[in-house]
């Protein structure tokens, strides 16, 4: 197995002032190339503070699974459901949109008045059809209940799937493995995942090599389906997230905060919106 594609991010705007890189969707890629991996957006590290925020107003979202993995700061989301979340450093929030939930993101008051830095990845990931309007869901993966695989001073963290033999914590409604990697300087992990999946690795600091292949920091590779195993070597300390997972085989269509099979299923979520069908925010 090797890279095939190396993907240069996009710059995105997301809020005046803060640039994130968007590898995903690529221009370069369709998605039956990367499904059910609908769109990856890596944020900072950022310096926060009371004046400077990350948040998000809410919003609404509905067909697909919303992955926080916040590598470093605090994050905190609650929602139309009632439910409410805490997000430290290693910590994962596997959220199921499922059929519409309304929610929104910032820090916690003592973190912005602190100031601190934030970092980390939202990943978007299609939900097969039958499973596009379940009940919405959330699955908060404390970083210590994530098994970690010790290669050296070299370390794998399981979020979800089956990796070499060890079982990350988070569900998924289709096969998905998502392992975060930390690779020492001159170190080389031997990785292994399933033949003809879907697999994609993101570098968020440093970089790594792919066989001959250089995947610098903010961009991805795209590996191709033939083989299971290949290895990844980095030159200075550097991390990244593997992502593999079973190709849905099913149409798709993205328009803002919705994923689903056809148009006329986001024209009715734009409806169920307007009309309220996602609830509200209660103080
Ligand atoms: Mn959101």
């Amino acid at each position: 197995m090797k890279a095939i594609r190396i993907i240069k991010s996009q710059k995105q705007e997301i809020m005046p002032g803060r640039f994130i890189n968007a590898p995903l969707p690529a221009a370069e890629l369709n998605y039956d190339d990367t499904s059910p991996f609908v769109l990856l957006h890596h944020f900072g590290p950022f310096e926060i503070n009371y004046l400077n925020k990350f948040a998000f107003e809410p919003h609404p979202h509905r067909g697909f699974d919303a992955v926080t993995f916040l590598f470093d700061g605090e994050m905190q989301h609650r929602d139309s459901t009632g439910g409410t979340g805490h997000l430290s450093a290693g910590d994962v929030q596997w959220m199921t949109a499922g059929s519409g939930i309304l929610h929104e993101e910032s820090q916690p008051e003592g973190f912005l008045k602190q100031g601190g830095v934030i970092h980390g990845i939202q990943l978007w990931i299609n939900l097969p059809r039958k499973y596009k309007m379940s009940s919405p869901r959330y699955q908060d993966i404390a970083s210590g209940n994530i098994p970690v695989i010790e290669t050296g001073s070299s370390t794998e963290r399981v979020i979800a799937g089956e990796y070499k033999g060890i079982r990350g914590p988070a569900e998924t409604y289709s096969p998905i493995i998502a392992v975060h990697g930390k690779i020492k300087n001159g170190q080389a992990i031997k990785s292994e995942i399933p033949e003809y999946n879907n697999s994609l690795v993101y570098v968020t600091l440093g970089s790594i090599s792919i066989g001959d292949s250089l995947i610098t920091g903010g961009n991805m590779a795209q590996l191709s389906g033939e083989g299971k195993e290949f290895e990844i070597s980095a030159a200075e300390d550097s991390e990244y997230l593997l992502l593999s997972g079973k190709p849905l085989g099913e149409p798709a269509v993205q328009y803002g905060p919705f994923v689903m099979n056809t148009m006329g299923e986001i024209k009715q979520a734009f409806l169920d919106y307007r009309e309220g069908k996602f609830g509200i925010l209660r103080d």
